[in-house]
């Protein structure tokens, strides 16, 4: 088992948030999310702050919001 790294699964947040992760991509995240406490937070707290921007603003979100989002997603510790 190689296993991602918290840079490597960070990168399929979205797609993955989007749903639009499957097969072995999905997988090895949902493996590495399980072993991570930190990316699982990290996770959790995108999860939450996709939902209330979507609630808030509907299926449009901001092109530079959601570039701000994943810049202080990708700052990891
Ligand atoms: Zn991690």
């Amino acid at each position: 088992m190689s296993g991602l790294s918290c840079a490597q699964a960070m990168q399929r947040f979205f797609a993955y948030l989007d749903r639009a992760l499957t097969g072995e991509p999905l997988e090895e995240l949902e493996a590495h999310l399980e072993q991570c406490l930190a990316c699982c937070d990290k996770l959790a707290f995108s999860r939450d702050l996709d939902a209330f921007v979507r609630q808030r603003l509907g299926a449009a979100v901001p092109a530079e919001l959601e570039t701000r989002i994943r810049r202080a997603l990708a700052t990891g510790p």
